[in-house]
């Protein structure tokens, strides 16, 4: 049987470091976490005339996380405190997860992915959220990624529930941003102590997945079991 082939969106790097010229980037782990559970990662170079190509090809979605924030005129709001915005990448995939959902190809967000995911629903962004001056968690974790800092609490009536049966597991926290108004068909399936979004779900979807955390680590066996899950879902047709 064919491996689904998973669609991964790419970091996008000025020249500098690697290269003097453009550079793509992705972390290891996000391809290593495909393969892992039975798919083949595609990395996706920021094409938007193959938006419909790509849409052809690929069986699942992953929307990758990076060192930059969604710009926030994409959901209304002027720029407070956002960070370094990467539009051409942004529009690419917000261009490409909207095709996805509209022939339901399953999605599944990582860290900016997922507030990606809401902004493309019609959601907006916490643009950070040590501004808010409210007693939160420290969710730019200092410890190394491959580690947990804090606990997320699971909904029930969740597809995220029913995958990992727990009341909550601790997972890693690399964000100062996070969802705050929930897009159309977008629940939440888990919370921080303090209140902030960590996870969501299009109602509306075959398999429509964001989570605030790293999962593609593989640090618990809730990590893995949501990558099975995703990549199950990939596979009926
Ligand atoms: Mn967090």
């Amino acid at each position: 049987m064919k491996k689904p082939i998973i669609g991964i969106t790419l970091d996008y790097e000025k020249p500098g470091e690697y290269s003097k010229f453009p550079w793509y980037a992705i972390r290891k782990n996000y391809l290593q976490s495909i393969e892992d559970v039975g798919g083949f990662p595609l990395p996706l170079l920021h094409s938007l005339e193959n938006i419909e190509d790509i849409s052809n090809i690929i069986d699942g979605l992953v929307i990758t996380g990076g060192n930059f924030d969604i710009n926030p005129s994409l959901y209304g709001d002027i720029n407070n405190n956002s960070r370094d915005n990467k539009n051409l990448r942004t529009t690419f995939e917000l261009a490409l997860c909207k095709k996805c959902l509209a022939k339901n190809i399953p999605i599944f967000g990582i860290c900016g992915g997922e507030q990606l995911i809401n902004v493309a629903l019609g959601g907006t962004l916490i643009q950070d959220i040590k501004s808010l001056n409210l007693k939160t968690l420290e969710h730019e974790q200092l410890s190394p990624r491959n580690q947990t800092s804090h606990k997320v609490y699971i909904e029930y009536n969740t597809i995220l529930h029913k995958i990992i049966r727990k009341k909550f597991i601790d997972v890693n926290s690399a964000h100062h941003q996070a969802v705050d108004k929930l897009g159309e068909g977008v629940i939440v399936s888990s919370k921080a102590k303090d209140g902030i979004i960590e996870s969501i779900e299009g109602v509306n979807y075959r398999w429509c997945i964001g989570v605030q955390w790293h999962p593609e680590f593989f640090i618990t066996r809730a990590d893995k079991l949501i990558f099975l899950d995703f990549l199950k879902n990939c596979t009926i047709k």
